[in-house]
C-alpha cells in the first residue's frame, strides 16, 4: 500500500470526551462543555473558553443527576453549585432529551 493511499484510508479522528455523570464517551461536539475557573463554573457554548473543559451529555438525566450530585465528579474540584445561573439556564434548555 503507498502511503498516499494509507493515508486516505485512515479514517479520520472525531474527538471524543467523556460525559462527567454516565462516563459514556460520545463525540465532543454532541456534549456540553463546563469550563472551571477558579471556583466557578461556566458553560462553554462556543467550546472555546481557555481552561480545563469538563462535558456532560445533552440529556435531561445526566444534567439532573449533575445538579443533584453533591460528590465531585470525576477531576473537577468543585460541585454543580458552582455553576452560574446563565450557565445553569443554558443547561437547562440544552439538555432535554
Ligand atoms: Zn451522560
Amino acid at each position: 500500500m503507498s502511503l498516499q493511499k494509507s493515508l486516505r484510508s485512515k479514517a479520520v479522528a472525531v474527538p471524543l470526551r467523556t460525559c462527567l455523570v454516565c462516563r459514556l464517551r460520545a463525540e465532543k461536539k454532541t456534549l456540553c462543555r463546563l469550563v472551571q475557573v477558579g471556583d466557578e463554573l461556566f458553560y462553554d457554548r462556543r467550546f472555546r473558553a481557555p481552561g480545563r473543559g469538563y462535558y456532560i451529555c445533552r440529556k435531561a438525566e445526566c444534567l439532573s443527576r449533575f445538579l443533584a450530585g453533591k460528590r465531585r465528579l470525576g477531576r473537577l474540584s468543585v460541585g454543580a453549585a458552582a455553576l452560574d445561573s446563565e450557565s445553569r439556564a443554558f443547561l437547562n434548555s440544552v439538555c432535554k432529551i
